[in-house]
């Protein structure tokens, strides 16, 4: 099995955690660099990008990530994560730190107030059996994907958040992989699955 970590700082951790075992992995916390130097993929989770970009400069993290994800360690950020993971941010806070590991220009709490947080079924490229169930919750999303990224979903023109119609909500760059929703939320793993797949061929 494959070890991978959830970085647990802040946000939803132990979801991640409990998923990342149903798709087969070993999941382990990574708070301290030499946790981080023992996993074989990392998932960047859900929360406030803004506090996990401070926290990850208190706990010494910002640079030793850094350079596993520039060695081609493979990472899944939901959210707060994907933001994080992103080359730069529109509307984050001027001293938020991007990892620089996708090339992607996101927008921050994207969807506006009318629709803080909202859910509905999306097509993934990539996943077998049909539409996955999303949950969005001051979500971001991707303004701009350079042409080495994949994108492998837009919000649905019949959303409830229509206004955001073909905006784009999920992403994959080689090993790095990023969603603007939460899939450690809602008990389907496919993403998940996914990743572990991902972290498996690497
Ligand atoms: N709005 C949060 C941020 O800017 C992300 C929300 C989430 O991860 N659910 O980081």
């Amino acid at each position: 099995r494959p070890v991978i970590g959830v970085l647990a700082l802040q946000g939803d951790v132990r979801e991640h955690a409990a998923m990342l075992e149903r798709a087969g992995a070993r999941a382990v916390a990574v708070r301290r660099p030499e946790e981080l130097a023992g996993v074989d993929g990392l998932v960047l989770p859900g929360g406030e990008s803004t506090t996990m970009s401070r926290l990850l400069g208190v706990f010494e993290l910002l640079d030793p990530l850094r350079e596993r994800l520039r060695e081609g360690m493979p990472a899944f950020g939901s959210c707060a994560g994907m933001i994080l993971l992103a080359r730069q941010v529109l509307d984050g806070r001027p001293d938020q730190e991007q990892l620089d590991a996708l090339d992607v220009v996101v927008r921050r709490n994207a969807f506006g107030r009318q629709v803080d947080s909202f859910e509905g079924d999306l097509d993934v490229t990539g996943l077998d059996g049909g539409p996955l169930h999303a949950v969005f919750i001051r979500a971001p999303w991707v303004e701009k994907a350079g042409d080495g990224v994949d994108v492998l979903a837009r919000i649905p023109h019949t959303s409830e958040a229509g206004a955001a119609a073909d905006r784009i909500v999920a992403v994959r760059q080689g090993t790095v992989l990023a969603t603007a929703f939460h899939p450690e939320l809602t008990g389907d793993e496919r993403v998940h699955r996914l990743f572990v797949g991902i972290v498996q061929e690497t």
